[in-house]
């Protein structure tokens, strides 16, 4: 803990600036791109990008953050370089006006997970993926769009994904959605956030358990959950493949992968789900990470600094 905030506070070091160069891990949290987020309403209060309202201090939670989604020893590793991309651009959007398809993703919560709606605008069925809090933002965006969630679904049981869960579930009766081998961490949802200095949610036993493969649909949209093991035990990627989309949660970030010394988690296991899972899907892929920007698969498969593509 001592040695990722010496690092974060090193990253605010004069003359640190953004670059697209490859960036060493002792500059990977940059502050002023993270507060940037925040509307600062006093010195004790701040509003997030979604207007909700959070007590910590961006700094604060930008180092809950780092020590959720970085281990220890890859903030070690300083010989390893990694990309912290060119902006802190937490959004993705898409909505091309010739597609019947609606995407669009946004960071909620204390620790900015990105949920993603993917709808069918004809039909008006949408599915939700980690809705991480900020409920009434997340209804909002389906109310404008003129969507109604059929299915929750969340790429594992973090408590930073799954903070609005209940609520969604109750306003919309939408089914919760989970691999069976998170369980445990569904049950330990209130120690985590404990752990983690976060109020807790209640959110009920989900009641859809994901198998490997399984089909993903509302209306024409047409996805598949993929079994990706390693953050978390039940850690699932989802595969939009019409729309050439990889939702990967806390499985593989731009410049980096989850962390795995949390709760079950498991480097070879992970390492193998990237591999065998992700890395053989179309390389020209857009990747919504759990946080932060997305990536493109085939950028990850050749110059991802902690797991590559096998040679084919
Ligand atoms: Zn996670
Ligand atoms: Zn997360």
């Amino acid at each position: 803990m001592y040695v990722i905030l010496k690092v974060i506070l090193n990253s605010r070091a004069p003359g640190f600036g953004h670059s697209n160069k490859k960036t060493c891990l002792s500059n990977l949290p940059d502050l002023t791109e993270f507060t940037h987020h925040f509307n600062v309403l006093d010195n004790k209060h701040y509003t997030d990008s979604t207007g909700q309202f959070n007590a910590l201090s961006p700094e604060r939670l930008f180092a809950k953050s780092i020590r959720l989604h970085y281990s220890e020893s890859t903030l070690r590793k300083k010989s390893q370089q990694v990309d912290i991309s060119k902006r802190w651009d937490f959004r993705f959007m898409s909505q091309n006006a010739a597609s019947t398809t609606f995407i669009k993703t946004f960071p909620v919560g204390p620790l900015q997970c990105n949920c993603t709606i993917i709808g069918d605008k004809v039909s008006g069925e949408a599915i939700l993926v980690d809705p991480g809090g900020s409920p009434e933002h997340i209804m909002k965006v389906l109310d404008e769009a003129g969507l109604r969630v059929t299915r929750i679904i969340h790429t594992h049981a973090h408590f930073d994904h799954f903070l609005a869960a209940g609520q969604i579930h109750e306003q919309t009766g939408a089914p919760l959605c989970l691999h069976p081998e998170d369980k445990p961490l569904w049950q330990n949802l209130e120690m985590q956030c404990s752990r983690f200095g976060v109020p807790f949610e209640p959110v009920p036993e989900p009641q859809h358990w994901l198998e490997h493969e399984e089909p993903l649909k509302a209306g024409s949209v047409a996805g598949q959950a993929l079994f990706t093991p390693g953050h978390t035990p039940g850690s699932m990627s989802f595969w939009f493949e019409d729309n050439n989309l990889l939702i990967a949660g806390d499985t593989l970030f731009k410049g980096a992968i989850g962390r795995t010394d949390l709760w079950g988690g498991d480097y070879p296991t992970i390492e193998r789900s990237i591999q065998s899972q992700l890395y053989t899907l179309n390389e020209s892929a857009t990747v919504i990470t759990g946080h932060g920007p997305s990536t493109v698969l085939g950028d990850e498969m050749r110059h991802n600094p902690y797991v590559r593509a096998l040679p084919k």
